[in-house]
């Protein structure tokens, strides 16, 4: 008799095994569906055959194998570096393993049916018909989705295709990607970038493990040069994944992946319709997707021939997963071209310290572009000391800045204001009593928002309306908006240049692809004078016209005072500043902050970064910091105070004597109440060397706790 062991999805069971029944073909990556209580679930076989067959369960009692999908056994590459995930960040197997499977993509019809509005106005037009039909537009999909896009259920959808107002569309699940021509139009590369582009070519010919940090300034034409890499890889048949840090940037970067290779790559992120979804999961698994463009998540599908991995703007923070499966989708992209046996390139003007330590160390290759493409030059960058000049009151931007931009409009240039700070003002208050807006279910500020009219906590999206009245003292017209966000910015531009073409860009307003790729559109059309934004800005764009970026308070990262502060805030500004001047026109950069002295301030005026990176890596060198020392979080979390408090002491209290490690804590987490639930926190920090995860595994597995506690472990925590 042959079993087979199986990790089973929304289990939280380690693997289980079960019986191949006769006639049944299964191998180690085999999807398959198992018996498990009453239901039946999705499972991956993890091992086969080779089975002792005196295991836990005797045979007579095991359950059958249900069914094999008829999609490619997940290779061993990817089962590896599944292991190694859920090892290095302490996850349950299962958890990871469900990062690689697309819920749908085992399903076995090739054809699916979607729907879409017909021209056909139903005789019956009620209200809701009516919105679920104007705000469908021309999209189509699911039922579930449909209802979901029009804010009505499935009944109504469904009552639309019955009078023919929506009709269905069988869409082709197989067979539908074109492949990418690497000879479509290759841009006449410069010497610099020649150079480079040739190495990383020969790289991907080797096909072998060789990590390369291609270390280039900003406007330098990293882009073309790792699209050679990638032109290679479809030459020679094989698969290719390019990683993104933002949905945002994926539109833009579509139409320049388009204009090089002469058609779209797949594209994975998390705004997918389930049918898309599908079909990329497939297509990445039979090998027909020859290059997938993807947000951190596409790290875990099933490449059938993956050859070249690219993590673009790698230093980027949104690659670390906050939540789930916390992990760093860079380091699990070393990981995978490791296993995969391929070259990886993490492309990056302001590389993260950890990267250039590898370099440092001779486990990193490095290619430099030092010069940016055509005739660009370097913004010239200044610092406007807010003490010294501080803006008139109740203004945010100072008199120098004003007259730059004045300057800027006059000639016909684009200007771009950025203030990390999402809606009007980041905190309300009581002028009468004092009384602040807090979030209900966190330890954080309402953030009022003029553009909905809203109060809004930026951690669990609970919203409320602005009210009238003070709740505490009744008194009206008495709340006063303190601080600036962007609209706050926003409104300041229009009360200085009434006539300017303004255009404020945060998550609030570019919330889609489409929205995007819209305000591209603008800037390159020049129907945009002055640009206010959050940090969606600071990435990516290249506008030849955009020539001053003010950066309106650049103090607003190093508050916080974590570990990282000081490189968030020079890599964020060097990005923003990049923006300007990348066309034929000089750019000018001016950046407001109250510590014009401060070392990232003077590294930025003088572009030094060798020189701001030394000092940071000493400085983190003395504190054993990473990468010289790890760290990794332990995060108890419920919605009883007293329970997460308690657990949390217990885990302390159990904390083995270690040589090289220190346990801080247990402490209220940065953020003591999130999403409702209250938050304790142990920091554990050891020297490099050590096996936390390890430790911590043999530490916890001592324990117990009731249910209603949560404890998530972070290890290479990046918030503290
Ligand atoms: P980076 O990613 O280093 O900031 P990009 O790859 O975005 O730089 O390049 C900046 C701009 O210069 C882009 O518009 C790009 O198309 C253009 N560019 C770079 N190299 C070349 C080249 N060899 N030929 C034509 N255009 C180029
Ligand atoms: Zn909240």
């Amino acid at each position: 008799m042959s079993r087979a062991r199986v990790l089973v999805l929304n289990s939280a069971l380690g693997p289980l095994d079960y019986r191949v029944p006769h006639g049944m073909k299964v191998e180690p990556g085999s999807i398959v569906t198992v018996p498990l209580g009453p239901r039946q679930l999705t499972g991956v076989v993890w091992e086969a055959d080779r089975l002792p067959s005196d295991a836990e369960v005797g045979d007579n009692r095991l359950r059958n194998l249900l069914a094999v999908a008829d999609v490619p056994p997940l290779r061993a590459p990817l089962r590896r570096l599944i292991e190694w995930t859920a090892d290095y960040y302490l996850a349950p197997p299962a958890a990871v393993v469900r990062m690689a499977l697309s819920s749908t993509a085992i399903e076995s019809s090739r054809s699916v049916v979607e729907y879409r509005a017909t021209d056909r106005l139903p005789d019956r037009l009620t209200s809701q018909r009516a919105q679920a039909l104007e705000r469908i537009g021309e999209r189509q999909g699911l039922v579930r989705e449909l209802a979901d896009i029009a804010g009505v259920s499935d009944a109504v959808i469904r009552g639309l295709v019955k009078v023919g107002a929506i009709e269905p569309v069988v869409v082709d699940i197989d067979g539908l990607y074109p492949t990418p021509d690497p000879a479509h139009a290759p841009p006449p590369l410069t010497g610099e970038q020649s150079a480079a582009a040739e190495q990383l070519v020969n790289d991907v010919k080797a096909r072998t493990f060789r990590p390369t940090l291609l270390d280039g300034v900003t406007g330098s034409g990293k882009t073309e040069v790792y699209f050679e890499a990638v032109a290679e890889a479809i030459r020679q048949g094989w698969q290719a994944l390019v990683l993104l840090p933002e949905i945002a940037l994926t539109e833009p970067f579509l139409k320049r992946f388009t204009d090089r290779f002469g058609c779209e790559p797949i594209a994975w992120h998390s705004g997918l319709r389930v049918t898309q979804r599908r079909r990329a999961w497939r297509a990445i698994a039979s090998g027909e997707a020859r290059v997938t463009v993807g947000a951190r998540s596409a790290l875990f599908l099933p490449y059938a021939d993956l050859a070249l991995i690219v993590v673009d703007e790698a230093h980027e923070t949104s690659f670390k997963q906050e939540d789930g499966v916390h992990y760093h989708a860079r380091d699990v992209a070393v990981m995978r071209a490791k296993f995969e046996s391929c070259p990886i390139i993490l492309a990056s003007a302001t590389p993260a310290i950890e990267t250039r330590q590898q370099v440092e160390q001779g486990n990193y290759f490095e290619v430099k572009l030092p010069q940016r493409f055509g005739n660009a030059t370097m913004p010239s960058i200044e610092t406007i000391d807010l003490i010294a000049e501080p803006p008139p009151r109740g203004r945010w931007l100072a008199s120098r800045l004003v007259a730059a931009i004045e300057e800027n409009l006059v000639k016909g240039e684009q200007s771009l204001l950025f203030l990390n700070r999402r809606g009007y003002a980041p905190l309300t208050l009581c002028r009468t009593c004092g009384h602040r807006f807090q979030c209900p279910n966190c330890t954080a500020w309402m953030v009022e928002h003029r553009l909905t009219r809203r109060l809004a906590c930026h951690h669990c999206g609970h919203v409320e309306p602005v009210p009238r009245l003070c709740p505490e003292c009744h008194n009206e017209d008495t709340l006063v908006a303190c601080g600036p966000g962007v609209e706050r910015i926003a409104d300041e531009v229009a009360a200085l240049w009434p006539e300017a073409r303004t255009a404020l860009v945060t998550s609030d307003t570019i919330w889609s692809p489409v929205k995007a790729a819209e305000f591209v559109a603008s800037m390159e059309a020049g129907a945009i004078d002055i640009v206010v934004g959050t940090q969606l800005v600071t990435k990516g764009y290249h506008f030849p016209n955009l020539t001053l970026v003010g950066v309106v308070d650049a103090d607003l990262g190093l508050e916080g005072g974590d570990l990282r502060a000081s490189e968030r805030t020079f890599q964020q500004i060097r990005q923003v500043s990049g923006r300007a001047g990348r066309g034929e026109k000089p750019g000018r950069v001016f950046i407001q902050t109250h510590s014009p002295g401060a070392q990232v301030m003077q590294a930025l005026i003088t572009g030094d970064a060798d020189a701001f990176y030394a000092a940071e890596v000493e400085a983190r060198r003395e504190a054993g910091a990473p990468p010289f020392g790890r760290y990794a979080a332990i995060i108890v979390s419920s919605e009883e105070k007293a329970a997460a408090h308690d657990i949390a002491h217990s885990i302390g209290r159990a904390a083995p004597e270690v040589e090289g490690m220190h346990v801080y804590g247990p402490a209220p987490a940065p953020l003591a109440m999130l999403r409702g639930k209250h938050r304790f926190r142990l920091l554990v920090h050891a020297r490099r060397t050590l096996d936390v995860q390890d430790v911590i595994r043999t530490w916890l597995a001592k324990l117990t706790w009731p249910a209603k506690v949560r404890v998530s472990i972070d290890v290479d925590p990046y918030n503290f």
